[in-house]
């Protein structure tokens, strides 16, 4: 059976200034230079994505942006367009929980900029996951069958695609998800993928992010379906991410 690739990624968020980017960088590939065997991915804020791609040029760290607009270019204050991003990236996080909660992203929108990064060869980093309201509902699957289905309605093949499964109750809290219910629900995504895209849905890189720190990142690498993390706050910390990422890459046997 094809094993998919084990990817880290931290996710900066709206952190870490551009003027410390990319010392903050550097200390990260440092770390990992002998790291070999994961697709190790930084996603800084916007503005700070030119220093770091300067830093990281040539290096076995790639560099993610957080969101692009799905529109190529035009009269949209304040976004950046997929090619723009695709100057210096080679991945972007799409559906992130924070931008369909505080920035009305919907399915739908998610699914517009999943083509349109996918038409200029970024490869996007897809979020989905149930409130903590729709678990208890007991709605997490149909939520996240809607929210990976309508997001690659559209996308030809998985070539490239990574999905991240992030319950919004685990993001930030401190409280990550059991690695068997993570476990649990990836063989579900899975399961889903296979249906509609065949067998290349084995080789699809299913991430877990929910408070993953360099303690608990073993326990969901172990489980069959889990292919590696995003990662928030423990991200912003070099030494506590490479510390998870040579963590990550031990407990990938
Ligand atoms: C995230 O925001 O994608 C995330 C996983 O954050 P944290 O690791 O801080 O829970």
């Amino acid at each position: 059976m094809p094993v998919p690739d084990l990817v880290i990624a931290a996710n900066w968020k709206m952190n870490i200034l551009p003027s410390e980017a990319g010392d903050f960088a550097e200390r990260i590939l440092n770390g990992l230079q002998v790291v070999h065997g994961v697709t190790k991915i930084v996603c800084p804020a916007s503005l700070a994505l030119p220093t770091v791609a300067e830093r990281l040029k040539g290096s076995e760290v790639y560099l993610g942006a957080q969101n692009v607009h799905h529109e190529s270019k035009g009269a949209y204050t304040g976004e950046v367009s997929p090619s723009m991003v695709r100057e210096m990236c080679e991945y972007v996080i799409l559906g992130h929980s924070e931008r369909r909660q505080q920035f009305g992203e919907t399915d739908e929108m998610v699914a517009k900029k999943i083509t349109a990064a996918i038409r200029v060869g970024l490869k996007p980093i897809l979020c989905i996951g149930e409130t903590l309201s729709e678990r208890e509902a007991g709605d997490a699957t149909v939520v996240v069958q809607r929210q990976v289905r309508t997001a690659l309605r559209e996308v030809p093949s998985l070539n490239d695609v990574v999905v991240a499964y992030e319950p919004v109750w685990a993001i930030g809290t401190g409280v990550p998800s059991s690695p068997a219910d993570a476990q649990q629900m990836m063989e579900f995504i899975r399961g889903l993928m296979q249906e509609d895209f065949g067998r290349s849905a084995l080789d699809l890189p299913l991430l877990y992010g929910g408070s993953v720190d360099a303690n608990n990142v073993a326990g969901f690498i172990a489980q069959p379906d889990i292919n590696g993390a995003l990662v928030g706050s423990a991200g912003l910390d070099a030494e506590r991410f490479i510390d998870l990422v040579k963590n990550a890459y031990a407990a990938s046997g």
